[in-house]
């Protein structure tokens, strides 16, 4: 009785099937109710393991860039306030999860010149997140049967093995060891509805691209946390540019917020 299994998987990716913002098919096994539930018990778990800054001008800045994006993000893709947290962290690392979660590590906001480039690390990341990208990521971990790990995740946080799996595949597995870059796809989506957001949310658009810019250039260094989990390449900067013509159609300049980068941003030293 092999057949009718493979007719239900066959079924089950159907019957999952939608489509992202930009057109792509899209397969989702989790609910949204399943997805918070993962992206909220992560950032507990992250918020344990990782010291958080207590510098107020520092988590002012962050928190007033951050404000800025998510009043923009449609109430079906989180409901209610979402929590900023800053990590004192030299690592160069930012997120954003299911369930109105962002994390923004101290040693990112060093590469980040003005409000305009958070905001563009912070309009990508929930780009990620408007996108269901930890869905598809989780999903196809579970049909290519590798993912006992995103099996586990729906119905509990139990399996701390598996743990660094479905981290990864909510794209914060690093401080497991577990490395699940985002695809090509799913960067030039994020990069694309992340442009939109931020110039929606006052902040210039271009600052994407100088961004993704300095970001190339430190990884030439030493890579960065965040360039592994975001692979950045010429085709990424480009298209950034091809896209600017709309999205400044976004920006309206007297909507600028003003959040006030710190002159010195503490940093721990490793
Ligand atoms: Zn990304």
């Amino acid at each position: 009785m092999k057949l009718p299994l493979i007719m239900l998987s066959a079924l089950i990716v159907l019957s999952a099937c939608s489509s992202s913002s930009t057109g792509r098919k899209q397969v989702m096994l989790f609910s949204d109710t399943e997805l918070d539930k993962m992206g909220a018990a992560s950032f507990d778990d992250m918020k344990k393991q990782t010291p958080i800054s207590n510098d107020k001008a520092t988590n002012d800045f962050v928190q007033c860039v951050a404000n800025a994006v998510t009043k923009n993000v449609p109430q079906s893709v989180h409901k209610g306030d979402w929590e900023v947290v800053v990590f004192d962290s030299s690592q160069v690392n930012a997120f954003a999860l299911p369930g109105g979660k962002i994390g923004v590590y101290t040693g990112i906001l060093n590469v980040t010149e003005n409000q305009d480039q958070l905001g563009a690390i912070i309009g990508h990341e929930v780009g990620h997140v408007i996108e269901h990208h930890s869905n598809e990521r989780l999903s196809a971990s579970k049909l290519q049967n590798m993912g006992m790990a995103a099996a586990t995740a729906a119905v509990g946080m139990t399996d701390i093995e598996n743990k660094g799996l479905w981290m990864a595949g909510l794209g914060i597995g690093l401080q497991y060891g577990v490395i699940m870059p985002y695809g090509r796809s799913h960067e030039s989506e994020a990069d694309i509805v992340g442009q939109d957001l931020m110039a929606r949310s006052g902040f210039e658009p271009s600052a994407s691209i100088k961004l993704w810019q300095n970001m190339a250039s430190l990884s030439k260094d030493a890579p960065a946390e965040f360039m592994s989990t975001h692979p950045s390449n010429e085709t990424r900067i480009k298209q950034l540019g091809q896209h600017l013509p709309i999205s400044m159609k976004y920006y309206n300049e007297n909507n600028k917020p003003q959040c006030i980068k710190p002159k010195k941003i503490p940093v721990p030293k490793a």
